[in-house]
């Protein structure tokens, strides 16, 4: 039995066994082979894998977004049926007297440049298909994990690093948790943890040697037991159902108000990343969706998700929450949550540099798409938008100005749409400061703790050093909250908190004091922070 510690994003238990996930970027090795004849076997036999994953993967994506947004794994599975890309592997692999994984990154590489260096952008952006295709026959023949395909029991995950766009392309029915080596707990990998509702360590020195063998992963106290001895198997087997019994105690407060003892109604409403996600915030009976990180599902993807592509995804949501409130926050993309085909460059400060609300308004053209697509899904539920990393209120009205010419492009097309309130999230200290004015411009205000506590304190949140000191209860950053509140209440703004720090229980009868009118939260949160709505009296003073 081996005990290793780090820090916990979730305080739940997970037993089962552990799964090493490696990227598929490390090298791959030249060696000059004996019998081709084989080697071409083995690559055949992966291609064909492959391609049976590709459908797996069709299959599922087509029950979660739907037909347009499962497309991609088909165009995959044809690519590896295409013979340009296989005469190539299996000439080189013949010819060169050389293993297969080798020939297939070679090829992938030469392919995915030529398609990169084309005219039509439709076929440049084909580039990072192949080379992810590639790396899917690669990843097979070294016998690697991908992220995405976890086998048929569910595992415990283990890997040296998460991006956000493998997270949320995992099976979540197959993860029962996930630890890392790096990462930090502010990052957006954390908070997809939170929102999957699977405990997850970060910062724990684990690697290849886990792999197979079993494994405990304890939230409460951040630590992973690799092989536990039978009467510590026992402990945590007990403690897992006694989790299971409080989660159930809470289920008796579900279709429950969310009102003090006082009389006050609070807007209790949950955040999601995919449509899928939306099942969760049935399931734990939120009131409605107080922040869609719309970008998720620009990470999913290899091309721009088409206008039709979102609409679908919009109007899913909106349809499923059958007129309850959904805020769409438009794309924050850039700093953790990069895209190969938004083609960014590399920056050294990204969290303080081209990303969310400064690219929409520079590129416009992908912003009027997303506006478009939630402008036509309002027709459909009570859809709110709200922009992120705001500064100014010039970028407010600009941001305005777009979606009112939407809306009047969509009037003249003779397209519906609904009454869409207008919101923007308060992260940055400019926005706190000015919030007064911005108060004049909007309906709504979400207050971003994760990045308003990065920007007070000058703490990247992505660094995992600085987890120890990255204090969200830190006076500045709730004397701000207060301030924002006052001035949202001042202009006749209704203010929301949907950072993570919304769902710290131990400040949610500080903020109903400080007069908040909205918690969004992740979805697991939603029945412990009802629990302290209804038992708390803002009659009585503290
Ligand atoms: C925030 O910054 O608090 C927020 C909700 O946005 P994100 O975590 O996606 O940056
Ligand atoms: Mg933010």
């Amino acid at each position: 039995m081996e005990t290793y510690t780090g820090k916990s994003i979730l305080k739940r238990i997970a037993i089962g066994k552990m799964r090493f996930y490696s990227k598929g970027e490390q090298m791959v090795q030249r060696r000059t082979v004996s019998d081709p004849e084989a080697e071409l076997a083995r690559y055949e036999e992966a291609r064909e894998k492959a391609v049976c994953q590709l459908h797996g993967l069709y299959e599922k994506a087509l029950k979660e977004v739907g037909e347009t947004g499962a497309a991609i794994f088909d165009v995959h599975a044809m690519m590896l049926e295409d013979d340009d890309l296989n005469d190539s592997i299996r000439n080189m692999i013949q010819s060169q007297k050389i293993n297969a994984e080798y020939a297939v990154a070679v090829t992938g590489d030469n392919f995915s440049k030529m398609f990169a260096e084309m005219e039509d952008e439709y076929m440049q952006a084909r580039a990072a298909d192949i080379k992810d295709v590639a790396e899917r026959v690669v990843n097979i023949l070294c016998g690697r994990h991908d992220a995405g395909d976890l086998g048929e029991e569910p595992v415990i995950l283990i890997a040296r690093d998460l991006a956000p766009s493998e997270t949320v392309q995992m099976d979540k029915s197959k993860l029962l948790a996930f630890v890392t080596e790096l990462g930090s707990a502010n990052s957006h990998t954390a908070i997809l943890a939170r929102t999957m509702n699977i405990p997850a360590l970060m910062g724990v020195p684990v690697g290849e040697e886990l792999d197979g063998r079993m494994g405990i992963v304890d939230g409460e106290t951040g630590t992973l037991i690799a092989d536990p001895e039978p009467q510590v198997l026992k402990q945590y087997e007990e403690k897992k159902q006694e989790e299971e019994r409080q989660r159930e105690l809470l289920q008796t407060l579900k279709n429950k108000e969310d009102v003090t003892l006082d009389g006050k109604h609070i807007r209790l409403y949950a955040n999601i990343g995919s449509v899928g996600d939306t099942a969760k915030v049935l399931a734990n009976d939120a009131d409605g969706i107080g922040l869609f990180r719309s970008e998720f599902l620009y990470l999913e993807k290899s091309d721009y998700p088409t206008e039709e592509e979102q609409f679908q995804a919009y109007k899913a949501v909106a349809e499923t929450m059958a007129g309850k409130k959904v805020i769409i926050r438009t794309l924050d993309i850039g700093a953790d949550k990069q895209v190969d085909y938004f083609h960014l460059d590399r920056e050294d400060n990204p969290a303080m540099g081209y990303r969310a609300i400064r690219i929409c308004l520079d590129r416009k053209e992908i912003f009027r798409t997303q506006l478009r697509a939630i402008y036509r899904a309002s027709a459909y539920g009570n859809i709110a938008v709200m922009y992120p990393m705001i500064i100014s209120v010039k970028e407010v009205r600009e941001a305005k100005a777009m979606a009112a010419r939407v809306e009047e492009e969509l009037k003249a097309q003779g397209i519906p749409f609904g009454q869409v309130e207008q919101g923007i999230m308060i992260e940055t200290p400019a926005a706190v400061i000015i919030s007064d004015l911005l108060a004049q411009e909007v309906d709504f205000f979400s207050i971003g703790t994760n990045d308003l506590t990065q920007y007070t304190l000058a703490i990247d949140r992505q660094n995992a050093r600085l987890d120890n000191i990255y204090d969200a209860h830190h006076p500045a950053v709730l004397r701000m909250i207060r301030t924002v509140i006052e001035n949202g209440h001042q202009g006749g703004c209704w203010v929301g908190i949907c950072g993570e720090l919304g769902a710290d229980q131990s400040l949610t009868e500080t903020f109903l004091r400080m007069g908040i009118d909205e918690l969004s939260v992740t979805p697991a949160a939603v029945l412990p922070i009802r629990k302290i709505i209804r038992e708390t009296d803002l009659g009585t003073e503290k």
